[in-house]
């Protein structure tokens, strides 16, 4: 177990953990979003983020502090806890974005680390390489290389009780995530950020972003706490946390405030667009849209800040009762019905179902299967997987009926979509106390359907018979024909 980082609870691949920061003296609970804040111009102060949003940690960039020479002095002089005015942990960023972004920048690793740890950076960053996506992969493999090479200086380099971050990276080339993942948590760093995934999320490839977290994740040890590094839109949150993502940052508050843009967790709005605010907090109770729209420049932008800032935060609340509920997968579904794009990025989760199941908790509140990707859910590949470990009777009627009396079979299961067949003293326990819509769909019947072929497969020499409801040819082509069939509508 890492000594910064604890978990308390986990839902799919999401968990809520305890990040200790010595440096602050500050015990964050994870998710937690950190506020990126810009030493040069603050929208909202860092005191306020902490007394009214509640935030408990953020983050703002050392390079700019260290480019900016009256910001730099006073950081060097009274410490960045001083400077910026915030009582929970700071986080510093290293540079490395702005590497990506305009080709170059002036120090190395071992430079910015110290000058971080002057400062008094609770966590600290090296100079990583952020590969973009779609790179060849000669160039994604020699910058993971140079990042590896970092990563293994910033080991040597004195910094205290500072934590400091190891960012992975490997483009979009799984393996090569998967391999900085392993290299990563192979270091004696503390905090694993997943690089460079930006690009991906301004162009909604959510499906690709879910895959390159898949990927790091699966190098990274369960217990390694996960940054993904630029991710602040609250529509994703769900879904990143469901992967097995602790830390967000979020520059998009502000960014978006600066252009009119209003958060809201199903998407970003226009102000001008809007003729009611959808939203409960302060400002949309204060205000409406004309008012918001009438106030001066610098007003309007810090109002609407506050407001994206409130919908943050209140979403990773959000999120966090739904790990505890265990219903984090239906809230990701939600999620996931915003945009399409969400929607394949979901859909990408549950490629990874097997990863999910292995931290998913054997037992939960209720399983609510509410669209045809539930029929995907770890919890029903785990049924499966649990269908070829259980002994059968020679003969087996597997019904969606009632028991029969007085039958041929030595026993009968019931049926019930998407899980398949189960014995009947386990209709009382998680997942199969499901609450399932009476009008089924295809996609639950096929997924019961391949639990059927699993038991099959696993007792060739039992007799087994499957009554069902009308499903259709196609689901039931995908039970063995060593399984009689008995159509319960008499169709
Ligand atoms: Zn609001």
């Amino acid at each position: 177990m890492r000594e910064c980082f604890e978990i308390r609870d986990t839902d799919a691949g999401g968990r809520i953990g305890e990040l200790t920061v010595p440096r602050a003296d500050v015990t964050v609970e994870t998710p937690a979003l950190l506020p990126v804040i810009n030493p040069n111009l603050d929208t909202i102060s860092p005191r306020r983020m902490a007394e009214e949003f509640g935030a408990e940690i953020l983050i703002t960039n050392s390079y700019i502090i260290h480019g900016t020479d009256d910001v730099r002095e006073r950081a060097l002089e009274d410490g960045l806890h001083e400077v910026l005015d915030f009582p929970g942990a700071i986080m510093t960023d290293s540079g490395s974005f702005q590497l990506s972004e305009y080709g170059e920048i002036d120090v190395t690793t071992e430079e910015i680390l110290e000058f971080q740890h002057r400062i008094g950076s609770d966590i600290g960053t090296p100079v990583d390489i952020p590969t973009p996506p779609d790179v060849d992969r000669e160039r994604a493999e020699d910058e993971l290389a140079t990042t590896k090479e970092r990563l293994e200086v910033a080991e040597t380099v004195d910094t205290g009780d500072m934590l400091v971050t190891a960012p992975v990276q490997g483009s979009t080339y799984p393996d090569l995530r998967e391999e900085a993942g392993r290299h990563a948590d192979g270091t004696s760093l503390d905090v694993f950020p997943v690089g460079a995934v930006v690009p991906l999320m301004n162009d909604y490839r959510y499906d690709d972003m879910v895959d390159v977290v898949a990927a790091a994740k699966r190098g990274l040890g369960a217990d390694a706490p996960v940054h993904l590094f630029g991710a602040g839109h609250p529509m994703m949150f769900a879904l990143g946390v469901a992967m097995g993502c602790d830390l967000f940052d979020s520059a998009a508050y502000a960014l978006y405030a600066r252009d009119d843009r209003y958060l809201t967790v199903r998407g970003t709005r226009q102000l001008e667009d809007l003729e009611y605010l959808p939203c409960s907090c302060p400002v949309c109770t204060e205000h409406s849209p004309d008012d918001l729209r009438a106030l001066p420049d610098r007003a309007r932008e810090e109002e609407l800040a506050a407001h994206n800032l409130h919908v943050t935060f209140e979403e990773i609340r959000r999120v966090k009762q739904a790990i505890r509920a265990g219903n984090l997968l239906e809230l990701v579904e939600q999620r996931a019905r915003a945009h399409p794009t969400m929607l394949d990025g979901y859909r990408t989760l549950l490629d990874h179902a097997a990863q999910l199941e292995r931290s998913d908790p054997v037992s939960k509140g209720a399983f609510f299967h509410v669209s045809h990707e539930s029929a995907r859910r770890p919890e029903v590949l785990r049924h499966h997987e649990r269908l070829e470990r259980l002994s059968v009777p020679d003969s087996l009627l597997l019904t969606e009926g009632d028991a029969p009396r007085g039958d041929r079979y030595d026993d009968s299961w019931r049926v019930e979509p998407p899980f398949g067949p189960f014995p009947r003293a386990l209709s009382k326990s998680y997942p199969l106390t499901a609450e399932v819509p009476v009008r089924t769909d295809r996609a639950a019947q096929a997924a019961a359907a391949d639990g059927v072929a699993k038991l099959a497969a696993a007792n060739p020499d039992a007799d087994l018979a499957l009554a069902h409801r009308g499903w259709p040819a196609d689901v039931l082509e995908r039970v063995p024909d060593s399984v009689d069939l008995l159509d319960l509508t008499g169709a």
